[in-house]
C-alpha cells in the first residue's frame, strides 16, 4: 500500500481515492506544480492535505475566506491532523503561538489569508523554514480569485506569483472549481503556472438534479411553487436565491410564517447579522438560507440538499457555480428554478441600461442568450450545460427534461403571428400588449392605439395567455426577438427572424409544460433522510441529535464532526464493534477514538 493510500484510510477513513486524486497527490509529493480543475465536491482538499502530511515540513494553504479556514482546520483537528490557521480574526498572542509551532516543526498544515502571507513577518518565517527544507508545498485554494473579471476577485491573489520567485523549489498546487475557460487561462498566466501539470476533471455533478419550472405554472403563485418544492425537502438545508435584497427579506419572513426556519443574507445586512446567519446555516441542521448572490463562495457545507432560484441568474457560469453549492457530499441534491418572461425582459434591460462598454454588453447578451436557450431547451439540461463548458455529454436521466420529456410542436405559424403583431405595432410594445392583441382582447390600451383594427387582432385565439407567453419566451431565447431599451423594452425582430417570418424556415417549440409538482423523482425528493428505511430514518435522527449536541459543545459545525453521509451509513449498517465502525467511510482512527464508544452505544 502506498503511503498516500495508507493516510487516506487511517486518517480520513475513506477506502479509496476519487477520480484523479491519487495522480495529483503523487505528482505533488514528487515535487511537481499542478493546476487542479475539479468541480465542487470533487475532493480537492485531500489533493494538498495528504502531500502536506507526507512531504517534509508544513504545507502552506492560501485560502480567501476567514470563516472557512476555521472550519477546515477544525475538520482536520477532528481527524487528528496537526493544522492551524493565521488570519486577522486572531489576537497577537494566538498568532505568535501559531508561529512558534511553525518554527518548532509542529504543524503539517497552516492556512493563511493571502494578505497575511505576503507580510514581511510571515515571509521571514517562511525564509527560515525553507532554509531547513521545511516548506512542503504551497496550495492556492479558490485560485479563480486572481481573475479580475469574476466577482470573487481578490487583489492580493495577484501578488501570489511572488511565492514562486522567492521559493522556486517549493511545489505549488492551485485549485479551483471554475468551469470557465477564460478564467482558467487567466489563472495560469497570473500565477505563473505555465509549466504546471493541469488536471481537468469532468465538471458534471451527477448527483444534482436540474429542474426548471415556469413561474405561475398550474396557476400557482411563485411562493406556493416554492413552498411545494420545499415540502419535498423538509428537514434539509438549502439555499434560495433571489435577485433583490427586498425579495430576500420578504421571502425569508414569509417562509418563517409558513413554519420553515429561514434566514436572510444579503449585502444590506450589517456584518454581524450576516456572520450570525452564516454561522447558523453552517452549524445547525435544516436551515433554509434565503440570499442574494452575496452569499456565495466558500459555503463549504457538504450537506446542502437544494439550491432554488426564484429569479434568473446572470449566466450559465453563474448558475453552475450557484447550484454547485448543493450536494458536495455526493448525495442526491436538487437544483430548482422558476423562470418567466419577466426575467428575460429585466435582464435584457439591465444589460442595455448598464454603463458597460459595447464589447462588454455584447458578451453579457451572449451569455444571457445561452442561459435562456438552456431554460427553454427540450433536450437534456445537464448535457447542454456541460457542452457549454466544452464537455461532451449524453442525456443524463436525472433532469426534468430527461425524466419528463416536453412535447414539441410546429410553432412556425404561431411565431409568424407573434412577430407580425410586433411589426405591425411599430416594435414598441412588450409581450403583454401583443398577447392582448393576438387573443383579441380589446383592452383600453389596445383601443387607444387603434390596435383592434389590425389583421392580427384576434388571430391567436387558439392559444391561451400562458401559451403565448411561452411562445414569446422561446422566440426571445432563440434570438428571433429582442427587447429594445430605447423603446422601453418593446420587442423587436432580429435578422434571424426573417426566414421564419417569410416561411423559409420552420420553428419547433416546446409545449407549455403542464407537469404536476414540477418533476419530483419517483422516490421523493432528496430530503435529509433520503433512501433510508423508516426504522433507519429514526436512528439517523437520533444520530443527528447526538451530533448536534456535540457540535454545540465544541463550537464547530456539525459536519466537521461527522458528515450526513457517514451518519446514514451508520444508521443502515449498524456496526457493532470497533473494526466494523472503522469500516464506515468517513471514520478514521481519530474519530473512532473520539466517538466510537458513544456511537456503539447509540447503535446497540
Ligand atoms: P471540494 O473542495 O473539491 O469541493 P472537498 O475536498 O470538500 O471537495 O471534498 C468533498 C467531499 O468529498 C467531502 O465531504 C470529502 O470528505 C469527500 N471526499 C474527498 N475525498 C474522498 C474520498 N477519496 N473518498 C470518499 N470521500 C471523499
Ligand atoms: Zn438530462
Amino acid at each position: 500500500m502506498t503511503a498516500a493510500l495508507d493516510t487516506l484510510r487511517r486518517v480520513f477513513g475513506y477506502p479509496s481515492f476519487l477520480g484523479p486524486q491519487e495522480e495529483i497527490i503523487d505528482h505533488i509529493i514528487g515535487g511537481g506544480d499542478a493546476l487542479v480543475l475539479m468541480p465542487t465536491g470533487g475532493g480537492k482538499s485531500l489533493c494538498y492535505q495528504i502531500p502536506s502530511m507526507l512531504r517534509q515540513g508544513v504545507g502552506v494553504v492560501v485560502s480567501p475566506l476567514i470563516a472557512l479556514m476555521q472550519d477546515q482546520v477544525d475538520a482536520l483537528l477532528q481527524a487528528g491532523v496537526r493544522a492551524a490557521f493565521l488570519n486577522s480574526s486572531q489576537d497577537q498572542a494566538t498568532a505568535s503561538a501559531v508561529e512558534r509551532r511553525l518554527r518548532m516543526n509542529e504543524l503539517d498544515l497552516i492556512y493563511v489569508a493571502p494578505e497575511r502571507l505576503l507580510t514581511e513577518r510571515f515571509l521571514g518565517v517562511m525564509d527560515h523554514l525553507v532554509g531547513d527544507n521545511r516548506l512542503a508545498l504551497f496550495a492556492i485554494d479558490e485560485a479563480h480569485c486572481v481573475s479580475q473579471w469574476g466577482h470573487d476577485f481578490r487583489p492580493e491573489y495577484i501578488q501570489l506569483s511572488a511565492l514562486h520567485q522567492r521559493y522556486p523549489g517549493v511545489p505549488r498546487i492551485a485549485l479551483t472549481a471554475t468551469a470557465d475557460h477564460l478564467t482558467r487561462q487567466e489563472i495560469i498566466v497570473r500565477l505563473g503556472l505555465e509549466a504546471a501539470r493541469v488536471f481537468v476533471s469532468s465538471f458534471d455533478r451527477p448527483n444534482i438534479r436540474y429542474t426548471v419550472v415556469e413561474r405561475g405554472e398550474r396557476n400557482l403563485s411563485p411562493r406556493s411553487q416554492l413552498l411545494d418544492f420545499l415540502g419535498g425537502h423538509s428537514g434539509a438545508a438549502g439555499i434560495v436565491y433571489c435577485l433583490s435584497r427586498k425579495k430576500v427579506d420578504e421571502t425569508a419572513a414569509w417562509l418563517n410564517d409558513q413554519g420553515i426556519t429561514a434566514l436572510a443574507y444579503h449585502a444590506g445586512l450589517d456584518a454581524a447579522t450576516r456572520q450570525r446567519h452564516q454561522q447558523r446555516f453552517l452549524r445547525e441542521d435544516g436551515i433554509v438560507m434565503v440570499a442574494t448572490i452575496a452569499f456565495g463562495m466558500g459555503i463549504d457545507k457538504p450537506d446542502v440538499r437544494f439550491v432554488a432560484h426564484l429569479d434568473l441568474p446572470k449566466s450559465l457560469e453563474a448558475y453552475y457555480q450557484e447550484t454547485g453549492r448543493a450536494g458536495r457530499d455526493g448525495e442526491p441534491a436538487e437544483a430548482w428554478m422558476t423562470y418567466g418572461l419577466n426575467d428575460v425582459v429585466i435582464h435584457r434591460l439591465r444589460i442595455d441600461e448598464s454603463t458597460a462598454g459595447d464589447e462588454q454588453k455584447r458578451v453579457e447578451r451572449n451569455k444571457l442568450d445561452a442561459l435562456l436557450a438552456w431554460c427553454e431547451t427540450a433536450g437534456c439540461r445537464r448535457a447542454l450545460l456541460l457542452r457549454y463548458f466544452g464537455e461532451e455529454a449524453r442525456a443524463c436521466g436525472n433532469c426534468d427534461t430527461c425524466l419528463d420529456p416536453p412535447e414539441l410542436w410546429d410553432g412556425t405559424i404561431a411565431a409568424q403571428k407573434a412577430m407580425s403583431a410586433a411589426l405591425r405595432t411599430g416594435q414598441r410594445f412588450g409581450a403583454g400588449h401583443l398577447i392582448d392583441i393576438l387573443r383579441g382582447k380589446a383592452t383600453e390600451k389596445v383601443r387607444q392605439f387603434g390596435h383592434a383594427k389590425l389583421p392580427t387582432f384576434g388571430a391567436g385565439a387558439d392559444l391561451d395567455d400562458a401559451g403565448w407567453r411561452s411562445v414569446f419566451r422561446q422566440l426571445l431565447a432563440a434570438g428571433l426577438l429582442h427587447t429594445d431599451a430605447q423603446a422601453f423594452g418593446g420587442l423587436r425582430l432580429t435578422d434571424a427572424a426573417r426566414p421564419v417570418l417569410k416561411g423559409e424556415a420552420t420553428l419547433s417549440l416546446r409545449k407549455q409544460a403542464n407537469r404536476v409538482g414540477g418533476s419530483a423523482p419517483a422516490g421523493g425528493r432528496p430530503g435529509a433522510t433520503t433512501s433510508l428505511a423508516p426504522v433507519d430514518a429514526r436512528l439517523f435522527e437520533t444520530l443527528r441529535a447526538w451530533r448536534a449536541d456535540l457540535a454545540r459543545e465544541q463550537g464547530v459545525p456539525a459536519f466537521v464532526i461527522l458528515h450526513d453521509k457517514t451518519l446514514r451509513e451508520l444508521a443502515s449498517r449498524r456496526p457493532a464493534s470497533l473494526p466494523e465502525l472503522l469500516d464506515i467511510p468517513g471514520i478514521g482512527q481519530s474519530k473512532a477514538e473520539r466517538y466510537g464508544e458513544a456511537l456503539l452505544r447509540i447503535l446497540a
